[in-house]
């Protein structure tokens, strides 16, 4: 019987030099934190995302941790951070004590909504955690001028937007705006390195702090002294082997990827009840999953779609949860868009090695229930 291709939602392409550098790694014994690869690695990364520093990290959520971290956050403290976002925002701002607080996400965006921070703030906020989501800037003008107003430092949690750009007076990356930003390299995401994370920034300071709590708090000039309660957080020579070798590829990943948004809209912009991944003038996606929303008067449910797309061997995925109704973490208040988010959005097979042919069979699926 005649069975379908089996398409993910995604996965990675290690067709560059990544098995070349990591045999070198095998050859020469440097496989441990210490080598060349993580030089350049964090080198090239500094590089393209356009920040004076790079600081690799063993995956996104301790880069976070070394953010915050590095920012001082305590006990005592809170970070506002959108309700609508990977669990790992949240958990990392708690490792340190800290508190944080959930900020409802704008429709236009998907991403935090500038008037539901400035409501959020009180004495004790110090960080504003913004997340691009879904490869979408979030409206960081606004933002800006509210961590000015209230003298607040702004993290960026880009490790979905690798790649991705906004406008401000010129276009920059997204991780490059913030006091700090911070990537994933899990193995969904624009590049990889099985798991892996990277923080950068523009201050020295904070670039030197971070790096002392990467490599166990040790003192940088006296070595077995400690005057922090540091981590081990380092990412190795044999991850950043892998790193370097799907840096020297982005270009040709982010523009696929655009690619891919780009023909999934043509073929998705005139299903009423199916609402396109957010565009804002101001951005540009590197789409890195391929978001969309399913409502009525669509003929399925998002949930019967995700069910009638596997049957089909297709992989989709529902939206987060909002964070503020986990158990963990509950706060009453307004989230009417992040919970409206996760009832009916839906990620589509985004990965680099889809094929137009796979994007129009999974196109004409979505097509044929336009009823
Ligand atoms: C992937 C991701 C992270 C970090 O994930 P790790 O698996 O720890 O590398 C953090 N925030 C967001 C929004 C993510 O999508």
């Amino acid at each position: 019987m005649h069975q379908n291709k089996y398409i993910p939602v995604a996965e990675p392409n290690l067709s560059g030099n990544e098995k070349k550098y990591l045999d070198e790694c095998i050859k020469t014994g440097w496989i441990s934190s210490k080598g060349k690869f993580i030089n350049e690695f964090e080198t090239g990364f500094a590089k393209y995302i356009g920040t004076k520093y790079a600081l690799s990290s063993s995956n996104g959520t301790t880069a976070l941790h070394l953010a915050f971290a590095g920012l001082g956050l305590t006990k005592g403290d809170e970070v506002i951070v959108p309700d609508f976002t990977f669990i790992a925002s949240a958990n990392a701002i708690t490792y340190t004590g800290a508190k944080p607080i959930f900020a409802d996400v704008e429709m236009t965006t998907w991403n935090i909504d500038p008037l539901e921070v400035e409501k959020k703030i009180s004495k004790r906020t110090k960080v504003i955690l913004v997340v691009h989501i879904y490869g979408h800037p979030a409206q960081m003008e606004k933002i800006i001028k509210i961590a000015n107003k209230y003298k607040l430092f702004i993290v960026e949690d880009s490790a979905e937007s690798l790649g991705s750009e906004i406008n401000l007076n010129g276009w920059k990356r997204l991780g490059s705006i913030g006091k700090v930003g911070t990537f994933s390299f899990f193995g969904n995401k624009t590049i990889t390195t099985g798991e892996g994370g990277m923080v950068v920034t523009n201050s020295k300071e904070l670039y030197e702090k971070m790096k002392i709590f990467r490599d166990h708090g040790q003192d940088p000039k006296k070595r077995y002294f400690y005057n922090v309660v540091g981590f081990n957080y380092r990412l190795t020579n044999l991850q950043a082997a892998i790193g370097l070798a799907q840096l020297e590829k982005i270009n040709g990943f982010v523009q696929k990827k655009k690619a891919i948004g780009k023909e999934y809209n043509k073929l998705l912009k005139n299903i009423p009840g199916i609402t396109l991944p957010p565009s804002q003038s101001w951005g540009r996606s590197s789409y890195w999953m391929y978001s969309i929303l399913v409502d009525k008067p669509y003929s399925l449910t998002r949930d019967d779609l995700i069910e009638i797309l596997a049957k089909e061997s297709i992989e989709s995925r529902p939206f987060f949860y909002p964070i503020h109704n986990l158990p963990i973490y509950k706060e009453e208040g307004s989230f009417n868009n992040s919970t409206y988010l996760h009832k009916h959005g839906l990620s589509l097979p985004s990965s680099v090695n889809l094929s137009s042919k796979d994007i129009k069979r999974i196109a004409s699926i979505l097509n044929s229930y336009d009823k």
